[in-house]
């Protein structure tokens, strides 16, 4: 779209944008300047929304410009890196007016709420898709990786694990929309629609956090990668784990429900493990937090397990999700 791609990153994207110090020459040019502050590293981050695959196709525009920031802010946070700034690669398949209102919208609701400045990017025409690439400040050896799990470490996790998962089954109508409450359906929407990557967690996780990952594929996959990297097992608490009460009500006797928790993907809550002894500091530290923190488990030499409360089931026994069926 050459003749109106400027004119839409002038619409839409440049204006807004502030000018922050270490921005040495942003939108406008071909390419941008920045100078990091003195001390600090630059940690890098990419994901990609791609519609009909990550969203489905009727969603809301200002929910997709969210969206497609908060699940890189995430991915920073669980480096334990700053959020600073970010491009986007932008792909449409018209010019739409109202439809690049409302996802710019979203888009820098987002940037304002994480403290994220547009400093560039490409706009083509194609099928919708976004791209962003995002980046963070460390200091200098700060960041947090997957890698540094020890036996006996205790496992954290922010916030609640299926809301988004189960928005989706209601959505597909693979579980019946009259058999959750209204006030659960609305959060598990607000969820899928717009996850709140958990930046007030970065002091925590630089201070306290032996490895750390960001939960985008459900839990039992990225807890997969994380003690891949650190060389251990984990046996997490199933009666522990933050569920919603739909789910809660349902994990007992019911593999379906643990599956979508566990695998149902889209939840943007971040999983740390941490030495035992810094539990009291964490739980004293998480008092303070807008979201719930919870101990579900700790790291041990081998195997995934999950106790039921009855049994223990090894972890990758859940799956299956796609067949949740009310
Ligand atoms: P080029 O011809 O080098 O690809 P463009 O015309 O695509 O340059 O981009 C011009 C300027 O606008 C650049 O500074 C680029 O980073 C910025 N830009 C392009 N698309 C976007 C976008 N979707 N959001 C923010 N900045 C953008
Ligand atoms: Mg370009």
């Amino acid at each position: 779209m050459a003749g109106s791609e400027f004119d839409i990153i002038r619409r839409h994207f440049a204006r807004r944008v502030g000018a922050p110090e270490w921005l040495k020459l942003g939108i406008g040019d071909d390419a941008a300047v920045i100078q990091p502050p003195s001390g600090r590293q630059l940690v890098s981050t990419l994901d990609a929304l791609i519609s009909g695959r990550h969203f489905p196709e009727n969603t809301e525009a200002a929910s997709i410009g969210w969206k497609a920031l908060a699940v890189n802010a995430s991915d920073l946070v669980a480096m334990a890196a700053e959020p600073a700034f970010f491009l986007l690669s932008l792909s449409l398949p018209e010019d739409d007016e109202h439809w690049l209102e409302r996802f710019a919208d979203g888009l820098f609701r987002a940037a304002n709420a994480f403290g994220m400045t547009l400093v560039g990017g490409d706009t083509c025409r194609g099928p919708l898709s976004i791209s962003i690439q995002a980046n963070g400040w460390v200091e200098e050896g700060g960041f947090v990786t997957r890698a540094g799990a020890r036996i006996g470490d205790r496992i954290w996790l922010s916030g609640r694990i299926g809301d988004a998962a189960l928005a989706l089954r209601l959505l597909w109508r693979e579980i019946d929309p009259q058999d959750v409450d209204a006030a659960t359906t609305a959060d598990c929407f607000t969820a899928l629609n717009y996850p709140q990557p958990r930046l007030p967690l970065i002091p925590l996780i630089k201070a306290h956090a032996s490895a750390a990952i960001d939960i985008s594929d459900g839990l039992s996959a990225d807890l997969g990668h994380l003690l891949d990297q650190s060389a251990a097992g984990a046996l997490i608490d199933g009666q522990r784990l933050p569920l919603n009460d739909w789910l809660r009500s349902r994990a007992g006797d019911r593999d379906d429900a643990l599956s979508l928790a566990l695998c149902g993907g889209d939840d943007y809550e971040i999983l740390f493990t941490a030495p035992a002894e810094a539990t009291p500091a964490i739980r004293a530290a998480a008092q303070a937090l807008p979201f719930a923190l919870t101990e579900i488990g700790r790291i041990t030499e081998a195997g995934r397990w999950l106790d039921t409360g009855e049994r223990r089931v090894e972890l990758d026994h859940y799956r299956g999700y796609d067949h949740f069926k009310g």
